[in-house]
């Protein structure tokens, strides 16, 4: 009855993935004016289901970004290995609720191995309580709300019971380079933006220990694993020894940069991340996963329990885990622990050292590449992460531009060390040497072209 509407999703997806590398990273204009054909009224009458799939493949598919190709380097954004996204099909069709255990044992399982096998992964303590989340954006809001909990547990005020309005002010201090997404976090949280106090950062991004301001027991510090135009973490082993003495708490953003602590080759740019209280990191970007997936966790289970735990009496406690009691969702897609889990498996240790450090390197070649076209490379490129110019502002505005239109590779523009910059971000396990040597080849292109502008307009 439905087996020919799996199928067709099937074949579709199959042709999709097939067809990747023929395509040109960003859609045509011509298939973007064609998405002009959704606008239609809603239908009395239901239409058929193959044919809304057939609609929904012949002109939804031509206008995704190939972020899932080899050549895709804006954002930091990572792909998709292929068993992840047969393991989402299967996560799809149990359409499981993971907010009891009682309503999906498996969701319940698969969360505690994969939580588990993370921590281990990336060095953080064994004991530490965490929680499947959509991106590292919920993981910072759920990290730092669980912090909150804690310092006012300390300071024996029941936030949850009383409220934000008679608390005590909390100090909340953020890197000067935190990511924007932490910032409205703490908004959400009830923080002002005009509150936060900014952590001074050397070239590179890291914060530098010897500046950091004045920290107590009613401090939050952020800091983060991969600055997202350098690649660089702050050198946690000092600033948690300061950040612990003072009583402060320290959180660390390692949405894609912790993974720096599964490699060979870049593991002490991380050296003493897992020192810190809570970390928040997404699986969606460097573990090359389907969306929406990502985990944060704390060295406090209880500080956890405190902040999202709450029993309903129609909510049945049983022997398994109830993840609701760790985010701060109650109905959630089982989908980002299952495909954590079979990526992790699948991978291994092995594998994802693999293709963390796969990924460093053709970052290496980009720079170099790069750097023999004449472009000046801004950052010391220690991850996947390179930030560069070709000569002044206009010029390097334009070359983005031109690059983005050209169909054979995608980057996106920055603003670093007060420049307009450009910058690329190689997260995905698709990038092979050949996909860099092509993409820097685009790139020479677009180089040649803007050259042979400025001399025509010149003559
Ligand atoms: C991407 C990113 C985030 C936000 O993560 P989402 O998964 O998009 O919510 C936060 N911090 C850093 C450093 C990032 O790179």
């Amino acid at each position: 009855m439905t087996s020919h509407l799996f199928d067709y999703a099937a074949k579709a997806s199959q042709e999709y993935r097939t067809t990747l590398e023929e395509r040109p990273v960003a859609p045509s204009e011509a298939t973007l004016a064609a998405l002009a054909v959704f606008d239609e009224a809603m239908p009395e009458k239901g239409e058929d289901a193959l044919g809304t799939l057939e609609k929904l493949h012949t002109y939804g598919s031509p206008a995704t970004v190939a972020t899932t190709g080899g050549r895709f380097f804006g954002f930091v954004q990572g792909g998709s290995i292929p068993v992840s996204i047969a393991s989402d099909w299967i996560a799809s069709t149990w359409d499981q609720n993971a907010a009891v255990g009682v309503l999906s044992p498996i969701s319940a399982k698969l969360e505690e191995v994969a939580g588990q096998w993370t921590l281990d992964l990336l060095g953080l303590p064994a004991e530490a309580g965490f929680g499947f989340v959509s991106g590292a954006t919920m993981g910072g809001f759920s990290a730092l709300a669980v912090a909150r909990t804690h310092l006012y547990c300390k300071l024996g005020y029941d936030l949850r019971k009383k409220g934000l309005r008679g608390a005590p002010p909390l100090r909340i201090i953020a890197s000067e380079e935190t990511h924007p997404t932490n910032i409205k976090a703490l908004t959400y949280l009830g923080v002002g933006e005009d509150e936060i106090i900014r952590a001074p950062c050397d070239k590179e991004g890291r914060i530098i220990p010897s500046a950091l301001p004045q920290m107590d027991e009613r401090t939050i510090l952020i800091a983060q694993a991969g600055n997202i135009n350098s690649g660089a973490s702050d050198p946690f082993t000092e600033i948690c020894e300061k950040a612990h003495a003072a009583g402060a708490w320290v959180h660390v953003d390692g949405a894609f940069g912790a993974w720096a602590a599964a490699t060979r080759k870049r593991k002490e740019q991380v050296e003493g991340m897992g020192l810190a209280d809570s970390w928040s990191v997404d699986f969606h970007k460097w573990l090359n996963v389907p969306y929406a997936s990502a985990m944060y966790a704390c060295k406090s289970k209880e500080a956890i329990a405190a902040t999202f735990s709450k029993a309903a009496p129609y909510l049945v406690r049983g022997e398994l885990r109830d993840p609701s009691n760790h985010t701060p969702e109650l109905s959630r897609r089982g989908g980002a622990a299952v495909n954590a889990w079979v990526a992790l498996r699948h991978l291994g240790r092995e594998g994802v050292a693999d293709m963390i450090d796969g990924c460093c390197d053709h970052a290496q070649s980009f720079a170099d590449g790069l750097t023999k076209l004449g472009m000046t490379v801004l950052n010391d490129v220690c991850l996947n992460q390179v930030t560069a110019i070709y000569g002044d502002e206009e010029n390097t505005k334009e070359l983005v531009r031109r690059i983005q239109a050209c169909g054979t590779t995608w980057l996106g523009p920055t603003f670093w060390q007060g420049r307009h910059a450009l910058r690329i971000s190689v997260s995905s396990w698709a990038t092979t040497a050949e996909d860099a040597e092509k993409s820097l080849a685009a790139i020479a292109g677009c180089i040649e072209a803007m050259q042979a502008d400025t001399l025509a307009k010149a003559g």
